[in-house]
């Protein structure tokens, strides 16, 4: 064969494989997932070139990403048609860190250890071509770029501080174009050398490159053959002159044979144009992904343009988890971001969507951010706090869907599931109070059993009711008959009744909606706008001593006894300073100092 030429690697390419090394050995699989998206770029890189060199193309064969495992020999091939590299490309991509991705990962590799950051993080960097020493000790690039009549090999092995280039001269190893990988596994790892295994990774990681990936796979069908006689019944019914009229006996057997198999969808759903996707295949799409096994609530496909490009799919399932409480979880992977149609990570922490949303799930999928991105650069990107912002308008937009469909049951599902979410939302994202607002519901001292919307309060408004009111108790019952209700009652005023613990901050949080503020009506300063100042000289003169009297016995456990018009049939009542707090939220804090 070609004499082969030895390279010495730029320092920093060796540094870089010691660091891959060291850091990934739990998470070696990813190796896979970085030679299939090269792959997958260097078919992109072929398409895009081939528009304006059609020349390119003059090997006629398919664009396609081929793997072999051969477990015997603990051998990985993953072949593709794209780009290629011609000889000097070898040298320059493959023997020196490219601008792209890898210089990157350096850097915040060292960020995050200097950040004492946790290693599991790195597992999400786009690490590229050298974590194929992951698991092989020997890695053999053969590859033919159009635009070069040789095919060249590169050869590396792990721990090596040197690579060789060759001609190939092996007429058996000729490839058409593209580039063709072999991954000679570590001892240890030969485990990766098996189609179920290979098949079983691309699903998780690169289901949805949007190129075919075969694999080859074992097969087998079952057919009938006929079987000989046994030569001494054969002898026998010879004898006995029955030759002729004898069946031949037949029995079932299976064949074996190796094919190649298609095993990822090339056109992911997402990049469908929704009117061609049926609301089926969406369910299905978010069963299979998100291993749920009912259909979700509701879903919205969209796709946003301008200064940041993505598409993405949401949903709302049908239930909240149970057994765990997921507000608390900030871990929910409810959100698989792709870049370019590869898969990058599930594993956020309100980077791309708030926590309190954390029940929506869904993919997004961009094209404007690096396939190295790392959760440094999810936090800085400014790409990414567009991506948010515009994920969070959506997925307001598909709950007021819900809560505006005909049918009125599935929005008092969703609130079963999902409201405390949003009242969670009230307090951490002042942003989209106005978003939350109309989603929230509550009952009322005039709705009986069912649940009312700050809508449909404020529509029931008095004409010359200013304000909101409410009621903060630990139930219902408890709601009704608080003697504060009495004079609103009597006007015919709404009073809402907020009966989760955590209502009452979600609301003080509101402060008001749609310019009418919410008001306690259990507090000192109550004004419902029907002062008799005359009657209450009055009354204070005459109870004046009455209540002095009550003071003194009651002493420090009250801060003052008044003469009030707050009720109409209860001789008195106990309420909170104006700037104290509720007794609800007395009742809360006392709960959780204990
Ligand atoms: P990145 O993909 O971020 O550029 P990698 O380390 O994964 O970094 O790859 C380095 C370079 O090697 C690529 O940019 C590309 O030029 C080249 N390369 C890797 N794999 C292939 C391939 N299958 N076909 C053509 N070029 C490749
Ligand atoms: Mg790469």
């Amino acid at each position: 064969s070609a004499p082969s030429e030895r390279y010495e690697y730029q320092a920093e390419v060796s540094r870089l494989m010691d660091l891959i090394v060291n850091s990934l050995y739990s998470n070696k699989e990813v190796f896979l997932r970085e030679l299939i998206s090269n792959a997958s770029d260097a078919l992109d890189k072929l398409r895009f070139l081939s528009v304006t060199e059609p020349d390119l193309l003059k090997d006629a064969v398919d664009f396609d990403i081929r793997i072999q495992a051969d477990k015997d020999n603990g051998v990985i091939t993953l072949t593709d048609t794209g780009i290629g590299m011609t000889r000097q490309e070898l040298v320059d991509c493959l023997g020196t860190i490219a601008q792209s991705g890898t210089a990157k990962f350096l850097k915040a590799l060292k960020d995050s250890k200097d950040a004492g950051g946790d290693n599991n993080l790195i597992g999400q960097f786009g690490v590229g071509f050298y974590s194929a020493f992951l698991v092989a000790d020997k890695v053999t690039v053969s590859t033919k770029s159009p635009k070069s009549d040789k095919q060249y090999v590169w050869e590396g092995e792990a721990n090596a501080s040197s690579y060789t280039i060759r001609e190939e001269t092996d007429p058996e190893k000729l490839i058409p174009r593209g580039t063709r990988l072999t991954l000679h596994l570590k001892r240890d790892d030969k485990g990766f050398a098996h189609p179920e295994r290979i098949e079983k990774l691309v699903k998780n990681y690169s289901q949805f490159v949007s190129f075919p990936i075969y694999t080859w796979q074992e097969k087998g069908y079952t057919k009938e053959v006929e079987v000989d006689e046994d030569p001494a019944e054969a002898k026998k019914d010879e004898e006995d002159g029955k030759t002729e009229k004898k069946k031949k006996k037949t029995k079932t057997v299976v064949e074996r044979y190796w094919d190649w198999e298609l095993i990822n969808e090339t056109q992911p759903i997402w990049l469908r144009n929704p009117k061609e996707v049926s609301k089926e295949d969406y369910n299905e799409f978010y069963k299979k992904t998100f291993n749920e096994y009912l259909d979700p609530l509701a879903s919205s496909h969209f796709t946003t343009e301008g200064e940041v490009e993505f598409r993405s799919i949401l949903y709302v399932p049908a239930f909240a988890p149970t057994g765990k409480d997921d507000i608390i979880n900030p871990k929910t992977k409810n959100i698989r971001l792709y870049v370019k149609r590869v898969f990058i990570s599930d594993d956020f922490d309100g980077e791309l969507f708030p926590r309190y949303l954390s029940f929506v799930k869904g993919v997004v999928d961009s094209n404007d951010l690096p396939l190295n991105v790392s959760r440094e650069i999810l936090q800085e990107s400014r790409v990414v706090r567009i991506m948010r912002k515009r994920l969070v308008r959506k997925a307001f937009d598909m709950i007021l869907g819900i809560s505006m469909s005909d049918n009125r049951e599935d929005y008092e599902k969703f609130w079963e599931n999902f409201g405390k979410h949003l009242k969670l939302g009230c307090i951490e994202d002042r942003e989209n109070h106005k978003r939350i607002a109309p989603l929230l519901r509550f009952f009322s001292s005039q709705s009986e059993e069912e649940l009312i919307s700050l809508d449909e309060y404020v529509e029931n408004m008095k004409p010359d009711q200013k304000d909101i009111y409410y009621i903060a108790a630990d139930s219902v019952n408890s709601a009704k008959n608080t003697p504060f209700l009495e004079r609103l009652a009597e006007k015919d005023l709404e009073v809402l009744f907020l009966v989760d613990p955590i209502d009452e901050v979600s609301i003080q949080n509101l402060k008001s909606y749609k310019e009418k503020n919410f008001v306690d009506i259990s507090k000192e300063d109550l004004d419902l706008g029907d002062k008799n100042e005359e009657r209450e000289k009055e009354m204070k003169q005459e109870f004046g001593q009455t209540c002095d009297w009550i003071k003194k016995h009651l002493g420090d456990k009250v801060a003052s006894v008044q003469i009030s018009n707050r009720l109409s049939s209860s001789p008195c009542v106990l309420v909170s300073g104006k700037f104290g707090w509720s007794a609800n939220m007395e009742r809360l804090m006392k709960a959780q100092s204990m």
